[in-house]
């Protein structure tokens, strides 16, 4: 009797040590930071002719000495829809970000937000699992949750035009109290000296030098256009700031001026190109591949400014990122020729996104040709030794690891607990509308 008593109490102590240690691995793995960058509507159709200019040098080094290839999308090619999959791994009829925004009672229209999203975000299981997080202005993250590091909600850069509602731009909320000098507000001084700086601001100079007749849409945005840049400027200050400040397990920032400019700059169009097109698009429904070709190329030089830019921002965020990162950087969709315009929703075609991965582990030059925008956070939660939820709709994308780990699977990361809030209309929401509208997103 006594023998049995030794055996069983021998056997829970063994089983305890042994989950003391599944957990202590599973929390303490070795490994290595990893920065999301989310550049919205950027296309290789782009990238690619801007590379062989010698363009682009960080993003061209990027793709060379890591795993890239185009990032299979979805439709509706709605941004919030798409980075909201690519955040959590799952379809929008999970995740429940639908579009824009939604019409509530009385034809109010409020934009979806953090409490629309029913499913974790990949930051939020890495930051359950005590890994350490920072997210920056990454849709429907309004408002910002707990977790373990930073939230800088979508929201923040409204800021620009006005202090935004103090107690839940940010998480922690004292952060928006001290994030808000690093905004560039819209009748700043720090403006001009910005002209001289980025160069890109051009873009509000050209239509009258070119002595463009613009349409009236096109005309809002890129009246809007200065606004969308000191937006993501500020969301750069903001980024390099936390990079430096507060070191991160886990970081991602989204900037959205190559989608935004991109809405407008087929009206830069080398003119006899653009009959062209306009010519084939009544004749055979879009342009021919020939033109397609020369117009894309040409887009490329239109665009030159604002993917250097951004390729600027890559660089200098590499530069503050610790020297063993793993790099990912993605987009939700690219943009099309069409009989639509250069647009990505309502296309004929599909317009889909690119991914680059590079860093410690990481295949070199490697070209990735089956991925796909939920494959985004099954491959982060595989990379930080977590194992992939059986209810999320993508894969790990074993093809680009250079060693083979074995994916471990759990049946979900979702909780019980309800994330319904009783919604309030917000005075910022008004913002965001006009935005949208601005854009042609909405009517
Ligand atoms: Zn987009």
């Amino acid at each position: 009797m006594k023998k049995r008593i030794f055996i069983g109490i021998f056997i829970i102590f063994i089983a305890v040590i042994a989950v003391y240690f599944f957990y202590k691995h599973e929390k303490k793995t070795p490994i290595n930071p990893v920065i999301v960058i989310g550049l919205d509507g950027a296309d290789w159709h782009i990238l690619n002719p801007l590379f062989r200019k010698g363009e682009l040098p960080n993003l061209n080094r990027l793709t060379k000495e890591g795993s890239s290839g185009v990032l299979h999308t979805i439709r509706p090619t709605k941004s919030p829809v798409i980075w909201t999959s690519i955040a959590t791994g799952k379809t929008m009829l999970k995740h429940g970000v639908l579009d824009w925004t939604y019409v509530k009672e009385n034809n109010i229209e409020i934009p979806y937000n953090v409490n629309d999203r029913k499913v974790k975000a990949v930051w939020k299981i890495l930051s359950e699992r005590n890994f350490s997080v920072g997210s920056i202005n990454w849709f429907c993250t309004f408002p910002a949750e707990k977790v373990n590091g930073y939230i800088i909600s979508d929201r923040f850069r409204i800021g620009v035009d006005k202090f935004s509602e103090g107690d839940e731009v940010t998480f922690p909320t004292e952060l928006n109290d001290k994030l808000y000098p690093k905004i560039v507000k819209i009748q700043d001084k720090q403006y001009g000296k910005l002209k001289r700086e980025e160069k890109i601001v051009d873009f509000l100079n050209k239509s009258k030098r070119d002595k463009i007749d613009l349409p009236q849409n096109r005309d809002i945005q890129l009246k809007r256009f200065r606004r969308y840049f000191i937006q993501d400027k500020s969301i750069e200050n903001v980024s390099l700031f936390l990079l430096n400040k507060v070191p991160v397990d886990f970081f991602t920032v989204y900037f959205r001026l190559i989608d935004t400019t991109s809405h407008f700059a087929s009206i830069f169009l080398k003119e006899g190109l653009r009959d062209k097109w306009v010519a084939e698009n009544k004749k055979l429904r879009g342009p021919s591949p020939e033109t397609e070709k020369m117009l894309y190329e040409d887009m490329a030089n239109i665009m030159k400014p604002i993917y250097r830019y951004m390729d600027n921002i890559v660089g200098r965020i590499i530069e503050k990122a610790k020297e063993d990162t793993i790099f990912v950087v993605i987009s939700d969709h690219g943009f099309n020729f069409s009989i639509q315009g250069y647009n990505h929703y309502g296309t004929p075609e599909i317009p889909h996104g690119i991914i680059i991965l590079n860093g410690p582990g990481i295949k070199s030059g490697y070209k990735i040709s089956n991925s796909h925008v939920y494959d985004i956070t099954p491959t982060l939660l595989h990379i930080f030794g977590l194992p992939v939820a059986r209810d999320m709709d993508g894969k790990v994308i074993l093809s680009a690891l250079e060693k083979k780990r074995k994916v471990r699977y759990i049946q979900t990361y979702e909780t019980k607990t309800s994330k319904q809030k009783p919604k309030k209309e917000r005075e910022s929401d008004k913002k965001v509308i006009e935005d949208l509208k601005s854009l042609g997103y909405i009517k």
